[in-house]
C-alpha cells in the first residue's frame, strides 16, 4: 500500500491542541483525515461515537490489544484506556489522506518510531501550568479529582518536549495555527 504521512500533535490536555487539529484540517490543500482513536472512557456530553472516539468498554478495549489492533495504546489515566487502531489509519491512508494524530506525548513518540520517516511530531506548549489550569476549569468537563490528574500528567508530558521534532507555543491561538500548517506544509511536501 502507497502510504500517507503521519502528522503527531501532542501536548498535555487543555493546551488547544484538540482546536488547533481541527483547525489544520480545514485545509482543504493538505488532504488531512483525523485518525478516531479508541477509548475505553465514558463520552461526554456532546462526543460522538465514531466522530470524537470509538467509545469501547474496557473488556473490548483488552480483546482488541490482544488482537494486536493496535499501532500503539496507553492507559493514560489509571484504568483509562486510549489507542490508534491500525484498521483505522489504514483506510485513511488507503483513501489518500494524510493522518493526523491528536494523541498523548508518549503514543506520539510511539508512532514515530513505528514509521520514522513518515511521521512529523510537533509539540504544542501551553503559555505556562496556570493557563492550562485556567483552561480545563473553564472547560467544566472535570471534576477535582480528574482535573489534578489531568494536571500532574501535564508537568510530566511538558518534560517529554525536547523529544520532539518542533515545539509550538500556543500563547496566540493564530500564530500557534500558522505556525503549524506552514511545518505541515512543507513536511508534505518533502
Ligand atoms: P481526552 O480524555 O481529553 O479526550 O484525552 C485524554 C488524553 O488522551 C489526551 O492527551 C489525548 O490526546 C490522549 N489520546 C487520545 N487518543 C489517544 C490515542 O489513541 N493514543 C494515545 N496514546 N493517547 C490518546
Amino acid at each position: 500500500m502507497v502510504k500517507g504521512k503521519c502528522i503527531v500533535l501532542s501536548a498535555p490536555s487543555g493546551s488547544g491542541k484538540t482546536t488547533l487539529a481541527k483547525q489544520l484540517l480545514q485545509n482543504k490543500l493538505l488532504q488531512l483525515a483525523f485518525s478516531i482513536s479508541a477509548t475505553s472512557r465514558e463520552p461526554r456530553a456532546n462526543e460522538k461515537h465514531g466522530e470524537d472516539y470509538f467509545f469501547i468498554s474496557p473488556k473490548h478495549f483488552q480483546k482488541q490489544i490482544n488482537q494486536g489492533d493496535f499501532i500503539e495504546y496507553e492507559e493514560v489515566y489509571p484504568g483509562v484506556f486510549y489507542g490508534t487502531l491500525r484498521e483505522e489509519v489504514e483506510r485513511l491512508w488507503s483513501e489518500g489522506k494524510h493522518v493526523i494524530f491528536d494523541i498523548d506525548v508518549k503514543g506520539g513518540l510511539r508512532i514515530k518510531k513505528q514509521f520514522p520517516d513518515q511521521t512529523i511530531t510537533i509539540f504544542i506548549k501551553p503559555p505556562s501550568l496556570a493557563t492550562l489550569k485556567q483552561r480545563l476549569t473553564n472547560r467544566e468537563t472535570e471534576s477535582r479529582e480528574t482535573l489534578k490528574m489531568r494536571l500532574d500528567k501535564a508537568e510530566n508530558e511538558m518534560k517529554l518536549a525536547p523529544k520532539f521534532q518542533h515545539i509550538v507555543h500556543n500563547n496566540i491561538l493564530s500564530e500557534a495555527r500558522a505556525e503549524i500548517e506552514e511545518l505541515v506544509t512543507q513536511f508534505i511536501k518533502s
